[in-house]
């Protein structure tokens, strides 16, 4: 990639990578050396810049604090065996990114700032990428509002951030889940499509109900009949349903996962039916119950695939099969890392080289 603009940096001088032991990985605890910050104020971007990873100063009043004007994306980074880093789909990221902040009243972020930002972030923490099997770049860019004002309304201020975290071999254990059926995390109408911070916040007292009850997650249902599935925990939820690649269709209540879209496009490659719509509780009870649910996972960039082994509905467990290395979810989370890793074509151009 192309540098068309030039970042002011300012490099560390206490580097913390030889803290980073690249074996034992800890998700989301150590963040590599710098970070890109931008700010917008009197209607536009500011010049952005790289400075060493650290703590900000904001005003008590800051509105995101008290308000939740706050978005986020979630991404990685992949070295290959020659050591080059490529991002996945990071414009997808952007495009979402930009949807978030529509929603949110917040400003779009240039491409220009975002790519170049990345990039020449992460060329200078080249060596925070980790290049062990299964490991990654993980690359967290967030917006936020820094009026120091608390009348409600947008925000005139903003900060865009990006940070970086090395993360490990993500242990897909096979999931419990239960369906949930009287809290939601989004509405019809609401803000579930955008990668806002309240989606998340809210998300934890039913999460931490289901964990009490030896759950790992729930699958969410729709708000109105809380019969229909939606996503599941923080992740895009997919069957297998004999033969065929089930998954509820996107609304403003679901959030369009880049994993998700990915999936989908790998399985319409490989011949297989794909169905984006409702899907009912019942439906995958009915399927259970005849032999046809023959795979369940959620999808999403911090496991690409993690599997369901139990669902639970109104007290009772449904076991489900366990996924055979020939199983679909198998495939493509084998044929999506031998893409992010430079060992399979990139048919779709989804990696970017920086
Ligand atoms: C981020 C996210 C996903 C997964 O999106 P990816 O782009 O695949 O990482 C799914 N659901 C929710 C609610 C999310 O916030």
């Amino acid at each position: 990639m192309l540098d068309t603009l030039s970042i002011r940096t300012q490099r560390t001088t206490a580097s913390r990578l030889s803290q980073l032991d690249p074996e034992h990985i800890e998700f989301g605890k150590i963040f590599a050396d710098h970070m890109l910050v931008v700010d917008y104020r009197d209607g536009e971007w500011q010049e952005p810049q790289i400075l060493p990873y650290g703590e900000m100063t904001v005003s008590p009043a800051n509105s995101a604090l008290h308000y939740g004007q706050a978005i986020f994306e979630g991404m990685k980074a992949y070295k290959n065996a020659e050591g080059e880093i490529a991002l996945f789909r990071p414009l997808d990221n952007l495009h979402r990114l930009n949807a978030s902040a529509e929603r949110m009243c917040m400003p779009h972020v240039p491409e220009e700032v975002f790519m170049q930002g990345l990039a020449q972030l992460i060329r200078l923490d080249a060596d925070w990428v980790p290049n062990a099997p299964g490991s990654a770049l993980y690359i967290r860019p967030f917006m936020f509002a820094t009026d120091g004002f608390i009348g409600v309304r947008p925000s005139e201020s903003y900060r865009f951030v990006i940070f970086t975290c090395p993360v490990g071999l993500y242990y897909n254990k096979p999931l419990r889940v239960r369906f949930e059926q009287k809290y939601v995390r989004s509405a019809e109408g609401g803000a579930g499509f955008a990668k806002n911070a309240g989606n998340y916040g809210a998300a934890m007292y039913p999460t931490r109900l289901a964990q009490e009850e030896g759950y790992n997650q729930l699958i969410w249902t729709d708000a109105s009949e809380h019969q229909y599935v939606e996503e599941s925990g923080t992740m895009n939820a997919i069957f297998v349903l004999d033969g065929r690649l089930v998954t509820p269709a996107l609304s403003t209540s679901i959030l369009d996962g880049i994993t998700r879209r990915s999936i989908l496009q790998l399985a319409r490659d490989w011949g297989m039916p794909v169905e984006e719509r409702k899907v009912s509780i019942f439906e995958l009870l009915e399927a259970h119950r005849a032999g046809k649910l023959e795979e369940a996972f959620g999808v999403g960039t911090a496991a690409t695939i993690a599997p369901m082994a139990t669902i639970g509905y109104q007290g009772e467990d449904f076991e489900l099969p366990v996924a055979g290395p020939d199983a679909f979810s198998k495939r493509a989370s084998a044929a999506l890392h031998a893409i992010r890793i430079g060992e399979a074509p990139d048919e779709h151009r989804w990696m970017v080289r920086i």
